[in-house]
């Protein structure tokens, strides 16, 4: 552990409980749950609600400038909240990628913030946490992202829905994106260990497991037999396990997006008809500036061929609107894209410049009122096509995994295998899988009525 300790001056006892925030993508809401796992091993509860925890982590975002601003203002509001009468305050830690990028700007402009944990280093913890309860101020950003998997806790309890996380990194260098150098490279995890982990999940109570990477289609290794296999081979042997109804993946890349993954997509039933694929723009122009090494007609024939093998695929994406240099004519281009598309939901960003990216000191960055209204007929794009998705799958049949309750007395809540959210009344559990007709739409989620439980 290659820590840096500085002296703190006012030492706090051993945390009882604590509080994991996490921002931002499914990453690092799986990297929060590893953490809660591992301060539970470790003997730390969770605080109780509306209690203050003696250890609280707030789990960073960095992909976009108002998410690490974030950072900052929360450290804040945890400190006024959390004053105690015998002078003592919660230890606070900040992990993730604000963690990794921004550590040392931290430590100095946040005194009370008495850990720093990157990403790929949160598995030390509790060696951190005793440290800090001896009075220091420790930080650990450190990359290798082998060690940490091995190092967790076995998970024994999850819900029905369960992310496993399989690549990590990023090779890309897309040039407005920081993941690259706050996630460091692409690893693949090994073939084994997934297998291992799935199976441990699925006794733990999972019936959907979601596969976790920044590019998770790049995922390889080696299966039992010795064989190179991708990520289609990994689904492939995942969906022979018994008691697992579901499998997803994100975030996709399109170019790993590989002969065998499509086919699987025709092939193997648990695999669900969902595809999140971000194109980022529709202009060719935009998309080399951008180092995406696809062009708009390419992802367009892309998403054509899984049309091929699954006829019913519903389709998600990213988009980013501003990059610099963007005229009304690339914008244009992406709108034309997304109506070529007909995407079932999707998800749309103002571009943030952020610090040490090619594009943060690209010419021509676009002013935010440009980017404000290109973002707004954006989303009304893609919102007219979520709707058009949700009306086109009223009368269609098709099973539903209830994750919670509802707001509503008997009211459950659970996703289609296009990823909507459904909603029931009845006399139902979290775990159930129910046979519904799709009967009514909403602009976010459908009403399903029940035909057959357990199917
Ligand atoms: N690896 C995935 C891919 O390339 O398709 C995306 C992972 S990234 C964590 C999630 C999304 O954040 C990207 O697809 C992009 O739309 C958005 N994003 C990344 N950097 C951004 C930036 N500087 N400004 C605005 N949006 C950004
Ligand atoms: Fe970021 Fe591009 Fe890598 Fe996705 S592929 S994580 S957008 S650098």
């Amino acid at each position: 552990m290659s820590a840096i300790s500085t002296p703190r001056t006012s030492p706090v006892s051993a945390p009882r409980t604590y509080r994991v925030k996490s921002f931002g993508c499914q990453m690092n809401v799986y990297d929060g749950q590893r953490m809660e796992e591992l301060l539970a091993h470790q003997g730390i509860a969770p605080a109780p609600e509306g209690e203050q925890a003696d250890l609280v982590v707030l789990n960073t975002c960095h992909i976009r400038e108002k998410a690490a601003e974030k950072v900052y203002s929360d450290i804040g509001r945890i400190i006024k909240d959390a004053r105690r009468e015998d002078g003592t305050q919660p230890l606070i830690a900040v992990a993730g990628c604000v963690a990794q990028a921004e550590g040392e700007e931290i430590m100095a402009r946040a005194p009370a913030v008495t850990m720093v944990v990157g990403p790929q280093a949160y598995h030390r913890l509790p060696e951190m946490i005793a440290r800090a309860v001896d009075g220091e101020r420790v930080t650990d950003t450190d990359m290798p992202a082998d060690a940490k998997f091995a190092a967790l806790p076995k998970r024994r309890s999850v819900g029905p829905t369960a992310f496993l996380t399989v690549q990590e990194g990023c090779d890309k260098f897309c040039t407005y994106c920081v993941v690259p150098y706050t996630r460091g490279a692409e690893i693949s995890r090994p073939y084994a260990d997934l297998i291992a982990e799935a199976h441990r999940l699925v006794e733990a109570g999972a019936k959907e497991i979601t596969l976790l990477g920044q590019n998770v289609n790049a995922w390889g290794g080696e299966n039992g037999k010795g064989q190179k296999v991708g990520l289609d081979g990994l689904i492939r042997d995942l969906a022979a396990i018994d008691g697992l109804a579901r499998i997803r993946y994100t975030t996709s890349h399109p170019n790993d997006m590989s002969d065998g993954l499509i086919a699987a997509h025709g092939e193997v039933d648990k695999l669900m008809p969902f595809l999140h694929l971000p194109v980022q723009s529709g202009s060719n122009a935009i998309l080399k500036a951008m180092n995406r090494s696809h062009t708009a007609e390419s992802y367009l024939r892309l998403l054509e061929r899984v049309r091929e093998v699954r006829p019913d695929i519903a389709l998600s994406g990213d988009f980013i609107v501003g990059f610099p240099g963007e005229s009304e004519e690339h914008f244009a281009e992406t709108i034309a894209l997304i109506d070529a598309v007909g995407y079932a939901q999707a998800f749309s960003f103002k571009y943030s410049p952020r610090p040490g990216t090619p594009a943060a000191t690209m010419d021509d960055q676009i002013p935010g009122e440009v980017m404000d209204d290109r973002l707004q007929r954006l989303q009304a794009a893609l919102n007219r096509d979520q709707h058009a998705f949700n009306q086109a799958s009223l009368g269609r049949t098709c099973d539903v995994l209830i994750e919670r309750k509802g707001k509503l007395p008997g009211q459950w809540l659970g996703k289609s295998p296009w990823l909507q959210s459904v909603h029931f009344q009845g006399d139902y559990g979290v775990g159930d899988i129910l046979r519904a007709e799709l009967v009514q739409a909403g602009p976010n989620s459908l009403t399903g009525r029940v035909i057959a439980q357990n199917a």
